[in-house]
């Protein structure tokens, strides 16, 4: 197939304001060449498989020069590749997707353009400020600061004061003194409402709410810095009552997700949903164990148990698979009883068209060991990670029930980006880390090192057994009131 080139809008900073037609470009891309402003978890959504080229790092305060990104689009493409030229907010608002188009076009490369939304709209919105308003203006103006080197701004002042609509200022920190000189000695008043909003819709997002006359001196005076929007119309003065984003509860907090990665969407998702800037490392990974003669020999005796026990969605995986390697289904499991630890592992069963027969109340391994509803003398086959807690095996053997404990996968512990993680938190940049099963606390210590500095952030723990393994490493802890996701989330936003 021919090369082509997918122009796309990443948005202005929150991953969720990527467009659903975007997103699709990014997983079929082969190619992404990406720009500076482009948020990481919009990044991390690139295949492994494709090549990642960025040209938004400013070595030496060089970035790549635009002919040379033209041409990079334009080699990649005639090699037969689908490249996605990733770009922040909207392609064609102050984003030069016209000229990296031109040469494409002059060399006949298709090409196709997905728009994205821009902060010129989208940052003021998560400022609470509706860019329009009926009882304020008919008008909204996009503008661009950016000065030239040695030259004026290039603005027509009292045009756009006699507008009287909303003006949006992108590209303007450091000329936001002239910008609003320009704008009073064209006639404004001095007294209009303008804000300033500086790295909008993330979880670092600040605004400063002034007039004409005061935002230059008040922006400096909170050390305001690239990339912000400025905003300067009546429409300013909602700000602080439709401050939506602001009064997130997890807003400005940095929160580290360590689920394995298939796992982690919904825990982050809902964090994000609550302002926080989330950080998804997996600190470990499931690995089903394939052969698994020990799982063959106890399914081959299946009518001798009565319960088949899981700790874990990856056990349940662990089973499907062994049973697809049988040329097996569900069915083979007809007679037996299935107990899972929690909602999310009676999620897994479900997913196979298994209802599991018990759940514990409280979802950990003690209560599972106590609460099963077996018999003294009947046999428990338990399906599980190596090394899997002592807690459930204690509590059936005390009731005199045999169980098989089968080791169906193992646990391994990543670190490729430990230095960065021990870096943020060393510097406090981050406020507390998730862990939903004591196995994601060894994978975080054995990531950022036992000897990492643990005294500036909070464990949140999913239950008992996981703080336990935390605070053996001085990590301070908070554990969640039920062993569920959405009980997780709610421990965050109220002790963070
Ligand atoms: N094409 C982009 C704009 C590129 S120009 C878009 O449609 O959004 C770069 C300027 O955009 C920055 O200087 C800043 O003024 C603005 N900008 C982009 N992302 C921003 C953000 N998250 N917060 C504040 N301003 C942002």
């Amino acid at each position: 197939m021919s090369g082509r080139v997918i122009l796309v809008g990443a948005g202005p900073g929150d991953p969720g304001l990527l467009t659903v037609k975007g997103r699709r470009a990014i997983l079929e891309a082969q190619v992404v060449v990406y720009d500076r402003l482009v948020s990481p978890d919009i990044l991390a959504l690139i295949p492994e498989r494709a090549e990642k080229i960025d040209v938004g790092k400013e070595a030496a305060r060089h970035k790549v020069p635009q002919e040379e990104i033209n041409r990079i689009l334009l080699g990649k493409a005639q090699e037969g590749k689908v490249v996605v030229r990733l770009k922040g907010g909207d392609p064609f608002l102050f984003g030069r997707g016209g000229e990296e188009l031109e040469l494409l076009e002059e060399h006949g490369i298709p090409f196709q353009e997905v728009p994205g939304i821009t902060s010129a709209i989208a940052v003021p919105a998560y400022g609470g400020i509706p860019v329009t308003h009926r009882d304020f203006c008919s008008s909204l103006h996009i503008v661009t600061g950016h000065q030239r080197a040695g030259k004026q701004l290039d603005i027509d002042f009292e045009a756009l004061v006699r507008t009287k609509g909303t003006l949006v200022f992108l590209m303007g920190v450091s000329s936001l003194p002239d910008i609003c000189a320009g704008l009073m000695a064209a006639g404004m008043d001095g007294d209009t409402p303008a804000s300033i909003v500086e790295k909008g819709t993330t979880s670092a997002q600040r605004r400063v709410d002034g007039t004409v006359a005061t935002l230059a001196a008040l922006a400096k005076e909170h050390h305001i810095t690239s990339p912000a929007i400025s905003v300067v119309g009546k429409v300013c003065a909602l700000a602080q009552r439709f401050d939506w984003f602001d009064r997130l509860p997890l807003k400005g907090k940095t929160i580290l997700v360590t689920r394995p990665k298939d796992r982690a969407g919904t825990l982050s998702d809902k964090l994000r949903a609550l302002g926080a800037e989330v950080w998804e490392y997996p600190c470990i990974e499931t690995m089903p164990i394939a052969p698994c003669p020990a799982m063959e020999e106890a399914l081959s005796h299946l009518a001798d148990y009565r319960w088949l026990v899981f700790t874990s969605p990856a056990g349940v995986w662990a089973l499907r698979d062994e049973l697809d390697r049988q040329g097996k289904d569900a069915r083979a499991l007809y007679g037996v009883k299935l107990a899972a630890i929690g909602s999310g592992t009676a999620k897994g069963l479900k997913a196979l068209g298994l209802k599991a027969d018990y759940v514990p109340q409280v979802y950990d391994a003690r209560h599972l060991g106590e609460g099963l509803p077996a018999q003294a003398g009947e046999q428990v086959l338990i399906l599980r990670a190596e090394l899997g807690s002592a807690d459930l095996t204690a509590a059936l053997a005390g009731r005199s029930i045999t169980y098989n404990d089968v080791a169906v996968y193992s646990t391994r512990y990543e670190n490729p980006r430990s230095e960065a993680l021990r870096q943020a938190l060393g510097e406090g940049t981050l406020s507390a880390v998730t862990f939903t099963s004591a196995s994601t606390v060894k994978g975080f210590v054995s990531t950022v090192g036992a000897d990492a500095d643990f005294s500036r952030i909070t464990g949140l723990c999913i239950g008992e057994q996981t703080a336990a393994e935390a605070r053996k490493y001085g990590i301070a802890v908070e554990v969640a009131s039920a062993a569920t996701i959405d009980a997780l989330t709610a421990l965050a936003a109220e002790v963070l």
